[in-house]
């Protein structure tokens, strides 16, 4: 008698593939084997067991379990199951993602320990000439504990260096303590919530409630997260799991320190600048069920909890949630889907929730709790619009803004200076032949970045040197147009030559632990003018910046991307929501030509609901999400005219009726990276008949021979059109 299991691989392929279970082995869903595939061997996942085995066909056998107990257990299988399904990537894929690299591989689901070092002897033992290996010595020495051999790699000596020193008997293996097992901080205890925060908090709805999806909806400011903390201090139990979701915690590392008072140890964080042992680690201490309080992005939504009963999605309304290609998930619905699974709630804040989850609030589908009123003694600061059509410029910056900005920095305080694009400035034109310069591979112009003479696309790797010539006339009239941030900021330093000005852009923010250096200037509290792009509308809590300028408000007014007053709006709010968060009032500019359009009108009265009620007409007027569900086929080929056809044949494959057909389409930059792009909207009053005419369609495409050098993709509640 003979047994067979379904497995799937880390393939981009629509299916599982059936082997035969050896007699000695046990196999349940979720165990890790490898299997001989093709003329190698692969790591595979258990999906199915006791499979039929087809007609007039022998099986091959698993080789072995690369452990006896399921890597990812029920609920965690169950939960990418269904994403498969509803994101219609491939099974394998989606399973393989939630492991660690590491597991991917096939390597062991254990810690190895590595070596930590400490000092022995004196440093006179080393010679003179050898400078960095006494460099590590003294820096070893004064280390409170033996460090890992990679802390030390990542300290920038090498393993020559380190070599020689154990083999001098410098240093000497010291002991080993996992990180986990580091002594339990002393905890502090959370302070008491405002009376506004305590009605928000008891209108939650306990874990007894069983699966219910609350959005709280807190201005900025407001103290959401000191209602998460009560929440997970009352409702958590001493063995469950907890999963906060953020969007980057590397942006709001004060997030983490703030739950790590209160929790010590038992928080664990989750993002990608983790390496692949800390990654294995934590991933491990979930799947044993250990009672973490994991704070973590995106991906933490397919960690392998056991025990979860607690779920927060901070900042809910956030884009990178939603995964940008490949397995185009999103983090918050993979979330409440858990939520779902495990019976328990889940509550999602932010002070500008997506027009989904408004949406949802309003039909009854989420509960929703307010928290209107700023913590403390501060006020929602006041919103004023400046037309400067007619105004004088520089660095984009009228000249009331650049008063205003004198006006906070005497008084003390600090202001910050949205500017939506890094770089110098994201056009370089000659005012001679009218030449302007574009990416070769990209239908983009090249940004121009100042500080190290490049021109650079920002939707590919192309770069190439400045010149200040016209490369097609030789002109010496050859311009930036516009702003970015480092031409604002050199404006800036101009006016003000006493006040620091710091930049905060992807840009400036490159090398680990840059941004932490930035963010303690501006929390010492001393006058400073921080110019920045979306990275500064994200969660931070600076005391004492209390006015705001945007430099200019009017990109997502006129944009094709139906998203884009949803996230104009969105970004100007918690972009204004940095000021005014301690003591002092807060004041925010924002720079227009266009004052007079409704949108931003209705900004000024610094209210988000009724806003978002406004957008949410217009959509359903035009028939768009979340009226309708929404997908798109993308394609992209060495021609246009090949991701046209292609995308023309599926729309002939894709039964008309019940079902909104747009395009197919250019993307609207039709060429990156010398790929051409197309994609086809597809749009269904139902949810289940958009997914069921997806699962045809790309089970059939995937049957097909395609052109060579074709690829495509479904997006399923696509964030970008
Ligand atoms: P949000 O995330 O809603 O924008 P935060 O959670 O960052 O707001 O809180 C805003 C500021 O108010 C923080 O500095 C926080 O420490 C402070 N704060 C919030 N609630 C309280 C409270 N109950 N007691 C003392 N300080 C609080
Ligand atoms: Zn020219
Ligand atoms: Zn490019």
């Amino acid at each position: 008698m003979t047994s067979n299991v379904r497995i799937a691989l880390n393939r981009p392929l629509r299916r599982l593939f059936d082997y035969q279970v050896p007699d000695d082995l046990q196999l349940a869903p979720g165990q890790r084997v490898r299997i001989p595939f093709g003329r190698q061997s692969a790591v595979g996942l258990v999906v199915e067991t006791g499979t039929p085995t087809p007609d007039n066909f022998t099986l091959k056998n698993v080789n072995e379990a690369l452990e006896a107990w399921p890597v990812l257990p029920e609920e965690t299988l169950q939960l990418l199951r269904w994403a498969a399904r509803y994101y219609q990537h491939p099974l394998g894929e989606c399973l393989f993602m939630a492991l660690p690299p590491a597991l991917r591989r096939g390597r062991a689901a254990e810690l190895k320990t590595e070596p930590s070092w400490q000092v022995a002897g004196e440093l006179d033992a080393i010679p003179a000439r050898a400078r960095r290996q006494r460099e590590l010595w003294q820096w070893l020495s004064a280390q409170a504990s033996a460090q890992p051999t990679k802390s030390i790699l990542d300290r920038g000596f090498s393993r020559a260096q380190l070599n020689a020193l154990r083999d001098a008997g410098l240093v000497t293996q010291g002991d080993q303590s996992p990180v986990s097992e580091s002594p339990q901080p002393e905890l502090a205890p959370l302070p008491p919530l405002t009376a506004h925060q305590q009605e928000a908090f008891q209108a939650l709805p306990p874990p007894e409630s069983g699966f219910t999806t609350t959005l709280l909806f807190g201005i900025t400011g407001s103290g959401k997260t000191e209602v998460y903390l009560h929440y997970l201090e009352k409702h958590l139990a001493d063995e469950g799991q907890a999963l906060v979701l953020v969007p980057e915690i590397n942006l709001t590392p004060q997030t983490v320190a703030r739950f790590r008072r209160y929790f010590g140890n038992r928080i664990a964080v989750w993002h990608s600048a983790l390496n692949d042992s800390e990654r294995l680690e934590t991933w491990l201490r979930i799947r044993n069920g250990e009672p973490v309080i994991l704070i973590g992005t995106r991906s933490a939504a397919l960690l392998p909890f056991t025990r979860l009963s607690t779920l927060v999605v901070d900042e809910e309304h956030d884009s990178s949630y939603k995964q940008g290609e490949g397995f185009r998930y999103s983090g918050r619905d993979l979330a409440i889907y858990r939520a779902q699974l495990n019976q328990c709630p889940i509550i999602l804040g932010s002070a500008t929730p997506s027009l989904e989850s408004v949406h949802n609030a309003q039909t009854g589908r989420y509960g929703l709790v307010k928290l209107e009123q700023r913590a403390g003694q501060a006020k929602p600061p006041a919103i004023q619009l400046m037309d400067v059509r007619s105004r004088p410029l520089e660095g984009g910056l009228s000249r009331p803004a650049l008063m205003a900005i004198r006006q906070c920095l005497d008084a003390g305080q600090q202001a910050l200076v949205f500017v939506n694009r890094r770089g110098y400035a994201p056009v370089m034109m000659c005012f001679d032949c009218g030449h302007t310069m574009e990416c070769p591979r990209c239908d983009t112009r090249l940004t121009y970045h100042r500080r190290d003479r490049a021109m650079r696309c920002h939707h590919c790797d192309y770069q190439t040197a400045a010149t200040d010539h016209c490369p097609s006339c030789q002109s010496e009239a050859f311009k930036p147009i516009g702003q970015g941030t480092e031409r604002t900021e050199d404006v800036l330093s101009e006016q003000f030559p006493n006040t620091p000005v710091i930049r905060v852009d992807r840009d400036s923010t490159q090398r680990k632990g840059s941004i932490q250096g930035l963010l303690e200037r501006v929390n010492s509290g001393a006058p400073c003018i921080l110019v920045g792009t979306q990275m500064l509308a994200k969660g931070h809590d600076f005391a004492n910046v209390t006015l705001v300028i945007v430099v200019n408000a009017d990109g997502g007014l006129f944009s094709v991307d139906f998203r884009a007053p949803e996230q104009l709006i969105q970004t100007l709010i918690q972009v204004s929501g940095r000021a005014g968060r301690g003591k002092l009032a807060g004041r925010v500019i924002v720079q227009t030509c266009h004052s007079d359009h409704p949108l931003l009108n209705a900004l000024c009265k610094g209210q988000y609901l009724p806003i978002a009620g406004q957008m949410l007409a217009e959509r359903e007027a035009s028939h768009l999400p979340p009226f309708q569900a929404m997908a798109i086929l993308r394609a992209e080929a060495g021609t246009m005219e090949a991701s046209l056809r292609f995308l023309e044949h599926a729309r002939n494959m894709a039964p008309a009726a019940q079902l909104d057909i747009w395009g197919p389409l250019p993307a609207v930059i039709a060429r990156r990276a010398d790929r051409h792009r197309a994609q086809l909207v597809l749009l269904s009053p139902t949810r289940a008949q958009l997914a069921r005419t997806l699962s045809q369609l790309t089970l059939t495409l995937d049957q097909q021979r395609q052109p060579p050098g074709l690829r495509w993709q479904v997006d399923v509640d696509p964030l970008e059109t």
